[in-house]
């Protein structure tokens, strides 16, 4: 990289980071020493919309830019996500990007990531080949990491966008909510579980079918949330592919909604989301520590959700059977969950259960990168309060997807993550549940501890348990609850 001219900023680097507090609206960068209007190709910087962030740019040469994230509001420790157009290009300018400031150390882009990127008549998002982006360790900037990438703007009159992964915002969600709320599908129901603090929506979904919402009813419920953490915007993708898959007209999506009661906060963030974050809400908070003590004025949205979780937990109706809080991960490839442990083995292999059967479903998903902890670190967050409360039937996880890729099983080839193939992991974890319940009603005998065997018997079964007489045997056992089972209600897919 260029060697940095020695202006008045030299050398004050220290605390910078907290001093950047807004994001920069309709910014010129022009060469030091210039004071007329800006002429074309001096590179015009915004960030100054929803889920924006730029925080601030040096002119190093007429190409090259230093650029600074804006820190998360009130809490300057995290520098992640970054989001920002580029306009006044002249054509053919070749410019370097310098992302100075990022508060992580580790990060996918030593593997490969790449920043996203389109313009106006290009407006679809795509990666940045990986070859134009280089991270490394910056003696100019504190040793800092610097990610730094080489474009080429090739159209005048385009605006360009760039973001740390493909941005969904809180407005794209209310769209997709009001389309799917036009549609009047009767099994579809939309309400609102409070505001967050600066007024947003914390919108509640529920799909079931109406029948099992009718007063005496008992309720097999899957709580899903997302977005907890800002910047992990494919937690939104995932979290989208959940709800297309449950509300579409797919077999397995209408016994799930005949005998399930799935409720979804997709946005458990809201403030977060449209201020740019990347990991706190609008105060400060990483809401995830909080959900032991989540207090009605600082966190309201997690009080919201905790309250009608311990409400349901109460309800001796209701049995809340998984609870999914989905996230994306900055360091690690594939989907992936974490769960908890248990005392007792068996609830400990159960546990394992549904990401096995997912890893049988998405090709993206690992379950040799999934794990279970009880680290102090994460004491706060859902899965480890909820698995705490919540009795030994219901299971607590934490879904993670890749910002950047997953490999193939059994191949070294890594396959960068698209907005569809994210969407894709969501269809695949909903349709999981039919498996899971499937298979549960094999494991709904008297329960011993489960021996080997039956685990191998019941995932070698997995696709046609019914169809040798041993295995119709093992799943016309008596069901412990009133309601049907979902075997009596499809046939293998
Ligand atoms: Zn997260």
């Amino acid at each position: 990289m260029a060697e940095r001219s020695k202006t008045a900023d030299t050398g004050s680097d220290i605390g910078i980071d907290e001093i950047i507090t807004g994001n920069l609206s309709k910014y010129p960068v022009v060469p030091p020493g210039y004071y007329g209007q800006p002429k074309k190709g001096h590179l015009l910087f915004d960030a100054c919309f929803e889920s924006g962030n730029l925080g601030r740019v040096d002119h190093i040469t007429d190409f090259e830019y230093d650029l600074f994230i804006r820190p998360d509001t009130c809490n300057p420790r995290f520098r992640v996500w970054f989001n920002f157009t580029v306009e006044n290009v002249k054509e053919y300018q070749r410019v370097i990007f310098n992302i100075v400031n990022f508060s992580k150390t580790k990060s996918l882009y030593r593997d490969g990531m790449a920043p996203v990127v389109k313009s106006t008549s290009r407006p679809k998002w795509q990666r940045l080949p990986p070859k134009n982006v280089y991270y490394y360790r910056c003696p100019d900037h504190r040793k800092n990491y610097v990610m730094s990438f080489a474009f080429c703007f090739d159209l005048e009159e385009d605006v360009y966008q760039f973001a740390y992964c493909y941005p969904y915002t809180y407005t794209r969600l209310q769209h997709y909510l009001d389309n799917l709320q036009k549609r009047n599908m009767d099994y579809f129901f939309r309400e609102f579980l409070g505001c967050s603090v600066q007024q947003r929506k914390l919108d509640l979904l529920t799909i079931t079918n109406p029948v099992n919402l009718r007063p005496g009813v008992e309720q097999k419920v899957v709580f899903i949330t997302a977005r907890v953490h800002p910047g992990e915007t494919p937690s939104s993708f995932v979290c989208q592919g959940i709800i297309d898959f449950l509300v579409s007209p797919h077999p397995i999506a209408k016994v799930l909604r005949d005998h399930l009661v799935f409720k979804i906060a997709p946005m458990l963030n809201p403030d977060g989301v449209y201020l740019g974050n990347y990991r706190c809400s609008l105060m400060g908070f990483d809401l995830n520590r909080h959900w032991v003590d989540p207090s009605p004025w600082a966190h309201p949205t997690l009080h919201g959700v905790k309250q009608l979780i311990v409400e349901m937990y109460n309800n001796p109706k209701i049995s809340l059977e998984f609870y999914i809080d989905i996230h994306a991960h900055s360091t690690m490839m594939n989907g992936f969950m974490y769960g908890n442990i248990f005392e007792e083995e068996e609830r400990f292999q159960r546990q394992a259960i549904f990401p096995k059967l997912l890893c049988q479903n998405a090709e993206d998903f690992s379950f040799s990168s999934t794990s279970f902890n009880r680290d102090a670190v994460k004491a706060g967050t859902g899965r480890r309060f909820l698995g705490g409360l919540l009795d030994d039937t219901s299971y607590c996880y934490t879904l993670e997807v890749s910002f950047y890729s997953y490999i193939v099983g059994g191949t070294t080839s890594t396959v960068p993550y698209t907005e569809e193939s994210y969407m894709k992991l969501g269809r695949n974890v909903a349709r999981t549940f039919l498996d899971y319940y499937r298979l549960n009603a094999i494991s709904e005998r008297p329960l011993a501890p489960i021996s080997s065997t039956w685990k191998e018997k019941a995932f070698c079964h997995r696709y046609g348990y019914n169809q040798g007489p041993g295995n119709n045997q093992a799943a016309s056992k008596p069901e412990k609850k009133t309601q049907a089972s979902l075997k009596d209600h499809i046939h293998s897919p």
